[in-house]
């Protein structure tokens, strides 16, 4: 099988880190994927309540550091104050830290419609204007995801899934065409920022809306499953081939690939959205995947391969170097709080410490 290398790989499911990188291993080498992009995502929204998992940014540094040199870490954005101006400067103040001691980019959740609406913070707000204005200024990339598939702005269109994961949206959430205008927004503002939407921008349905999108130099997409945008496009693929070849240097293979618990379902799981995007890629013939129909497009080997390889090359070239006293300093921090929101945060900061020390 071809190698791929992933953009867009999480770990949030409550695992001890140590036994992370132990799926993680078995998972990469049953899916033939070689090199890595771990990203944070330090928030969780439970019911209204943003709730900070306050280990994600340490852990993707731990995990990049377990498979370097072949792995590159994203961290997110925290959000320590009620006050705007001072989270504006804590913004700058934290990818500045985060750029110096071993990230490789930033991921931004913030565009998702949950969070939007419980922070009430627009993505075009001044807040984040200092913040992408280094971005811009130090080419770091971010990897933001924007909105969410149209279908889940009406609970008629929706998904099963997505009205099971509560993720249908009534008129108390931002729309989608907010959501996107705030993404055009910062793009005027800060037209050289290296900004990649996961999911393809969730753009399937309006490729002029795509189109404008890579219209600045910088920007790009990721082709992690969601919504399901890859069999959108399928079903207008003549249209859409083109676009694919015109912009074959800025298309990153990522699948949301997941550290998933062992156990009867763990095959299926990790197997399941890098086995979709590989038939869809690499064959043309008919898979089913969530029940749905869809026909492989039976890509070009030279545009598989810079999908699957050489953009991922070209984006992040040789990971920055890790700042060990950095980890091991702020795993001490994080092992002396008192309440986190994994069950295994203090084994996992002691875990980190053991591991770097010496
Ligand atoms: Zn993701």
């Amino acid at each position: 099988m071809e190698k791929v290398y992933d953009l867009h790989i999480h770990y949030t499911f409550d695992i001890p880190l140590k036994e992370t990188v132990e799926i993680f291993k078995e998972e990469f080498e049953k899916t033939d994927t070689e090199k890595y992009c771990f990203l944070s995502i330090p928030y969780e929204l439970h019911g209204k309540e943003v709730s900070l998992e306050d280990m994600q940014n340490l852990k993707a540094l731990y995990l990049k550091k377990a498979f370097s040199p072949n792995a590159y870490a994203f961290a997110g954005l925290e959000y320590n104050s009620e006050d705007l101006c001072t989270l504006a400067d804590e913004f700058l103040v934290q990818a500045k830290e985060y750029f110096s001691v071993g990230y490789d980019g930033i991921k931004m959740l913030e565009g998702y419609p949950s969070l939007l609406k419980a922070r009430k913070i627009p993505l075009d707000h001044i807040v984040y204007d200092k913040f992408f204005a280094f971005m811009e200024q130090s080419g770091y990339p971010i990897i933001m995801h924007m909105a969410n598939p149209k279908e889940n702005w009406d609970i008629s269109t929706a998904s099963e899934d997505a009205i099971k994961l509560g993720r249908v949206y009534d008129s108390s959430y931002p729309t989608k065409e907010e959501i996107t205008n705030q993404v055009f927004n910062v793009m005027q503002k800060f037209p050289k920022l290296k900004l990649i939407l996961a999911h393809f921008g969730f753009f399937s349905y309006d490729i002029s809306d795509a189109e404008r999108f890579l219209s600045y130099p910088n920007t790009a997409f990721d082709i992690t499953p969601g919504g399901e945008q890859l069999i959108n496009m399928s079903k207008e693929w003549d249209k859409w081939l083109p676009f694919w070849k015109k912009y074959q240097d800025r298309i990153f293979y990522g699948t949301d690939f997941y550290a998933f618990p062992k156990g009867d379902m763990w095959e299926i799981s990790f197997n399941r959205r890098p086995k979709f995007v590989r038939q869809f890629l690499e064959t043309n013939q008919s898979h089913e995947y969530l029940g749905e129909q869809f026909n492989g497009v039976l890509l070009d080997e030279k545009l598989r391969e810079k999908i699957y390889r050489q953009n991922f090359l070209n984006l992040l070239g040789k990971p920055k170097q890790i700042d060990i006293s950095y980890m091991i300093d702020k795993a001490k921090r994080l092992a002396l709080k008192s309440e986190h929101k994994s069950r295994y945060a203090k084994e996992d900061a002691d875990f980190i410490i053991n591991n770097l020390k010496d």
